[in-house]
């Protein structure tokens, strides 16, 4: 099946010609034919998703991953990881066992748990009532179910190198966040193995000029992945391209959406705590950013728009989530690849999408 774009973006760069896919595998790019403005690209991986479409992850059943995923698909998101805020030990443990297992459309790479080891100084809107400082045990209860490929926490917390240890043993990816890690603190946790930092300059000690701070290092550091939030709320558009400037390359855009993204205004729940969703982030009642309703496209049009070239914007929304998961078999398109592409017109809107080759959303013109 041709795709009938006129390039593709293989690799980081602009391949002039259309792709082949069959038996949902990029066959051939580069091919004669064609439409032109028409590009595919690689299926968007979001590493921080807590909901989607009405549905909240850390309280859906199996069912509701097809509804929630459906309306994700449709925002050109391939692949992603259910992401659980800090909750009761027992609502993380069930929402862990009701992950889908295979199969899922876009796929899930695995649940992110951010908490419950984080900074009292730095809980945004996690609820303090289940907060916990690093606990080797309760990580053990944690991990039982399966599934944790990312946990986010606070790594200046007293027993905190032990966990993030365990962690790295496990496979887990452990990002540094909620935390209010000063610049020798963040330089021990990078040195211990923790490799990238959840959404850069929210819920973080702040840079100042004698106290760079975890983001100071963050930045400095070229090893060090960072994932930051561009909904035109969270980060001034200064601070996008000073981080872009910094980390280009290494920076993943996440959306951190909410039940309420792609599902109109009201009051959602985000885990506990509830939300309201009107104009701009949602917000707990106290007036605290909750989330976002950001769509991976529209932080791709959003930083494209403050003047990121086009394959900058779209490789930290697909290559660069990949690597920070060490997966090579999402967030590419290639010959052998599997088929999860967006194909976009030159206005950034979306055409089609495709997951594991299978045509799952048409553009309604
Ligand atoms: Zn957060």
């Amino acid at each position: 099946m041709r795709l009938g774009v006129e390039a593709a973006l293989v690799r980081g760069e602009l391949v002039a010609g259309d792709v082949d896919v069959e038996d949902g595998v990029v066959v051939d790019v580069g091919l004669a034919g064609g439409t032109r403005g028409r590009i595919a690209v690689p299926g968007f991986v979001d590493l921080q998703v807590n909901g989607f479409g009405g549905v909240d992850f850390l309280a859906a059943a199996t069912e509701d991953y097809v509804r929630a995923g459906e309306a994700l698909l449709h925002t050109g998101v391939t692949a992603y990881q259910p992401t659980f805020i800090t909750a009761a030990e027992s609502t993380i443990v069930d929402a862990l066992r009701a992950l889908p297992v295979n199969g899922a459309r876009p796929r899930i790479l695995g649940a992110h748990l951010e908490g419950p080891f984080l900074s009292p100084e730095r809980l945004g809107t996690h609820p303090q009532a289940h907060r916990r400082d690093p606990d080797l045990d309760l990580l053990e209860r944690l991990l039982e179910p399966g599934g944790v490929t990312e946990m986010t926490l606070a790594p200046e917390l007293p027993g905190a190198g032990a966990v993030i240890r365990r962690l790295l043993e496990r496979g887990v990816v452990v990002s540094a966040g909620h935390t209010n890690a000063t610049a020798q603190e963040a330089h021990d946790a990078f040195d211990l193995g923790v490799s990238t930092t959840t959404h850069l300059f929210n819920a973080m000690r702040p840079f100042r000029s004698r106290d760079p701070g975890i983001v100071g290092v963050a930045l400095t550091r070229r090893e060090v992945f960072v994932q930051m939030i561009v909904d035109g709320h969270h980060l001034a558009d200064e601070t996008v391209r000073l981080v872009w400037a910094a980390a280009e390359g290494r920076l993943a855009l996440v959306t951190d959406a909410t039940a309420g993204a792609s599902n109109g205004g009201g009051i959602y729940q985000l885990g506990e705590v509830e939300i309201e969703v009107a104009d701009g982030p949602p917000t707990r009642e106290d007036g605290v950013f909750a989330g976002t309703v950001l769509t991976m496209i529209d932080a791709i049009r959003n930083v494209h728009a403050l003047g990121i070239p086009f394959e900058d914007a779209i490789g930290a929304a697909t290559a660069v989530p990949a690597r920070i998961l060490g997966r090579t078999d999402v967030g590419v398109l290639e010959p052998g690849a599997a088929a999860d592409i967006v194909v976009i017109d030159d206005r950034l809107d979306i055409v089609h999408v495709l997951c594991a080759g299978e045509e799952r959303v048409v553009a309604r013109d």
